[in-house]
């Protein structure tokens, strides 16, 4: 009987260390009491110096909304989620970005017992993002396009010519755009994920077409959802294109259909700002182009202050409509094309390009006085909160990305030592750290 038993035991221990996908068991907690090889893999990157034993606190960076879809999930049993997409980006390794997708799915199996399972999605995401491009293009090829415009530009994205319904769907003639830079006629925005125009020109000379959409302003205010295809035009040596042809094309747009995949792999799902992930791509192609053309840019990261204790008083749910307010609040003072984000748990970021250290001071002391005046409504009444902010400037060749944050993370904690809500910035004093 006890070789019976003896001998299950080392079947079902075998099949979690052969099975193919990251096998969790964990308690109400987040505790956890069996982890395969496969999770470990994938976890422990992920934890920093935060405790391996806690699911959750592994995971608080990356997911914290793991924590809370299993808190909110009331029943005994069942699944609290399934295929939940995870996007990670653990920093950069030898061989570039290493970032992937995972697919979690959270099932309770009693009130003190869970399983969570983990795979690596990260082609799939890739093949469905292709897939999606070309799924909304032929999909509005055979109805709900009211119009397309054809314009040609140089390889430097510069206006040459346009036809007739690029007047009709822009509300600009020709006399008013020719010569001018594309980047200045469409009003792209970084926040809805996409690449800049230069980005874009790249891509489309490498596989000789590039495809985006997103909603674009007609000259009279009037918004409407355009999608954009770039086909490099070859050039007289049959090699490097002489420039581009572009269809615009003004579809009539479902909100539902594009924008899930999108919204999961770029924007945090409690507050709406950026994710850590968007955040750190959109601040390498900034960084790079600040290395390129010299436009000044700047970093603020900012940190509640005391948040523990808001959610002690208040309770979890009163310190997540705070996350959201202040995400809020903050995307309202800041202009179209700075990035908002969530780095993770309580600490924010906002990326400024085009702003000088001494602007992004200011506009981070606008934020701290935001902050910090912001009425927040809970059960036990209305109550305050403050925040701690840094802020660093790309000045030299040493301005990378991970210096950026390292410098602003600097200030952020000297503002904290000298007694929180208020704004660091500027040369870092050694004695300072
Ligand atoms: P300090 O002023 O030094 O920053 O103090 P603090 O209490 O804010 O310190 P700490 O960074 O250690 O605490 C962060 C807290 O934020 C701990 C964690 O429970 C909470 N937190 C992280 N993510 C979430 C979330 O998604 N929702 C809620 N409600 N709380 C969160
Ligand atoms: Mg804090
Ligand atoms: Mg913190």
């Amino acid at each position: 009987m006890f070789d019976e038993l003896n001998s299950e035991h080392e079947r079902l221990l075998e099949f979690l260390y052969a099975c193919p996908v990251g096998l969790v068991e964990f308690d109400a907690t987040g505790t956890i009491s069996i982890i395969n090889p496969h999770a470990m893999k994938h976890l422990l990157p992920l934890a920093g110096d935060r405790d391996p034993t806690n699911l959750f606190t592994m995971l608080q960076e990356c997911a914290p909304e793991l924590r809370n879809l299993f808190g909110d999930y009331q029943q005994d049993r069942g699944p609290v989620c399934e295929g939940h997409r995870i996007a990670v980006d653990l920093g950069i390794s030898r061989a570039g970005r290493d970032s992937k997708v995972l697919a979690c799915t959270l099932v309770k199996l009693g009130p003190t017992r869970a399983v969570a399972t983990f795979s690596d999605i990260t082609v799939q995401v890739a093949q469905e993002r292709r897939l999606k491009q070309a799924e909304t293009w032929f999909a509005s090829l055979i109805g709900g396009v009211n119009d397309y415009a054809v314009l040609s530009i140089t390889r430097e994205g510069i206006v040459d010519s346009v036809n007739a319904a690029f007047t009709r769907q822009t509300g600009r003639d020709f006399a008013e755009v020719a010569g001018k830079s594309l980047d200045a006629i469409l009003n792209t925005d970084s926040r809805s994920g996409a690449l800049s125009l230069s980005n874009q020109l790249r891509l489309a000379e490498r596989d000789g077409w590039y495809l985006d959409e997103s909603w674009q302003q007609r000259s009279t205010g009037e918004t409407y959802w355009c999608q954009r295809l770039f086909a490099a035009r070859t050039g007289s040596d049959g090699a490097t294109p002489d420039g581009f042809s572009v269809v615009l094309r003004d579809v009539v747009h479902d909100e539902s259909d594009t924008s899930d995949l999108r919204r999961m792999l770029f924007f945090d799902h409690l507050t709406g700002a950026a994710n850590r992930t968007h955040f750190l791509q959109t601040f390498v192609r900034e960084q790079r182009r600040w290395r390129d053309d010299q436009q000044p840019l700047s970093l603020i990261m900012f940190d509640l202050d005391h948040f523990k204790a808001v959610n002690d008083t208040y309770g979890h749910p009163t310190g997540d409509l705070v996350l959201k307010q202040v995400a809020r609040v903050c995307t309202g003072l800041l202009r179209p094309g700075d990035l908002f984000a969530r780095l993770g748990g309580e600490e924010f970021a906002a990326l400024l390009p085009s702003s000088s250290l001494e602007e992004a001071t200011e506009i981070a002391d606008r934020l701290c006085a935001a902050v910090a005046a912001m009425p927040i409504l809970s059960p036990q009444g209305i109550f305050h909160i403050t925040a701690s902010f840094g802020c660093a400037s790309a000045s030299d060749e040493r301005s990378t990305v991970d210096v950026l944050i390292a410098d602003a993370d600097a200030q952020l904690y000297a503002a904290k030592r000298a007694g929180r809500n208020r704004v660091h910035g500027g040369l870092i004093l050694t004695a300072e750290i």
